[in-house]
């Protein structure tokens, strides 16, 4: 309890919001799902979301009945489109879920304000965007409720985990009720995590970067480890045994140590980011417009390429850490988008852009061995 609520204290004051606004849960998906519980979403009601996103967020939908309504995208932000937005409202509308692409802000506050004026609840997707700010406050705060995921590669990491923050206080009784029917994670799911946080802290490099990558995600596949997501997740959307499940010590513990870091870390993400945009802009190649990045964090930095599969195996035969977020527009679905109510031909952007699509991490003291990468294969760069 005294851990949880430092770790609660401090995220607080990162944030500039009150601690008892925080719930800790195991991920940031679990987060949603309680958001979406509390406001009584059930079905026939519809909430609107952007195709161009991880799968785990139209699932927490569909895991209350409700219908998820998509959206398309901007090219240039990466975050879904206003107009595109009113065009699917309907009097079925109950929540509109607003992202923070790559950590860049979403225009949550235009948003909220027309969720305000339409009876409708406004929840930010936050899994990118902890640290950024938009319009002179933390993001998470224009919203009735912001998530937050502290998953591996999320802004700080607790190995997995998910923050929820509540800024619409009449939830409040909702949440706790449900904070109190969630069950705690297995002992067994604790010493796994706490092993795994231990191995990336001693094993983590560039150059075991592949190599862990792809031991993790196999072991998760033959559900050796606790995985970010579990294979069912990404087959269909049904909900998980044991979804709703809390925060546990070893989490909470995490996040203490990895917050000190992260003053230093989003100055060094934004500091890579404009010298990436730079290197880019003087390439004629497309980058990230500076006014999107102003009061905005980082957490990868996007680009587009003409053959990914190409340009992955490069990168990794060359030892650089590289993303693909998002590989379809239902991150990291491939087939059989139907299962999740979408078609993909009706989200021309999203659908482009996330056949195009890495992302390179920031976190790199240096990025000089990027620039010669980047420089030799700059054929592949749009
Ligand atoms: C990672 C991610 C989530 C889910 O976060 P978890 O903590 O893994 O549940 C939700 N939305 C987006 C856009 C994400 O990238």
């Amino acid at each position: 309890m005294e851990t949880e609520n430092t770790y609660k204290n401090e995220i607080a004051s990162f944030l500039g919001c009150d601690s008892n606004q925080l719930f800790l849960f195991w991920k940031g998906r679990v987060g949603l799902y309680t958001a979406l519980k509390a406001c009584g979403v059930r079905k026939g009601d519809e909430v609107i979301v952007q195709a161009f996103t991880c799968v785990v967020v139209p699932n927490s939908i569909i895991y209350t009945g409700a219908a998820p309504i998509y959206v398309d995208i901007e090219r240039h932000s990466f975050n879904a489109s206003f107009e595109d937005i009113e065009e699917k409202v309907t009097d079925k509308t109950k929540v509109i879920i607003t992202q923070n692409t790559y950590g860049l802000s979403s225009s949550v506050k235009r948003i909220s304000e027309y969720c305000a004026e339409n009876g409708i609840i406004c929840i930010e997707d936050c899994t990118h965007g902890f640290g950024g700010m938009h319009d002179g406050k933390s993001n998470g705060s224009y919203a009735d409720f912001a998530f937050y995921s502290t998953q591996w590669n999320k802004p700080f990491s607790t190995g997995i985990g998910g923050i929820l923050r509540v800024n619409n206080l009449k939830y409040l009784p909702e949440i706790q009720e449900l904070e109190r029917s969630a069950i705690t994670p297995t002992t067994r799911e604790k010493h796994m995590l706490n092993a795994l946080i231990k191995a990336r802290r001693y094993f983590l490099n560039d150059i075991s970067y592949w190599l862990l990558l792809k031991l993790y995600r196999q072991l998760t596949a033959w559900k050796i480890v606790v995985g970010s997501s579990s294979p069912e997740e990404i087959e269909a959307p049904e909900i998980p045994e044991a979804f709703l499940k809390k925060g546990c010590n070893t989490q909470h513990r995490e996040g203490i140590r990895s917050l000190k870091r992260l003053a230093v870390v989003l100055k060094r993400r934004k500091a890579n980011a404009l010298a990436i945009s730079a290197f880019l802009k003087s390439h004629g190649k497309t980058y990230v417009s500076s006014d999107l990045q102003a009061n905005h964090s980082f957490l990868i930095y996007p680009i587009l390429v003409t053959n990914r599969a190409e340009f992955m195996n490069l990168a990794e035969n060359a030892g650089l850490p590289m993303g693909d977020w998002f590989v379809s527009p239902l991150h990291p679905v491939t087939a059989n988008f139907n299962l999740w109510g979408l078609n993909c031909e009706d989200f021309p952007v999203a659908t482009k852009i996330s056949s195009q699509i890495i992302n390179i991490p920031l976190d790199r003291k240096s990025l000089k061995k990027y620039f010669g990468f980047l420089d030799a294969n700059q054929h592949f760069i749009l």
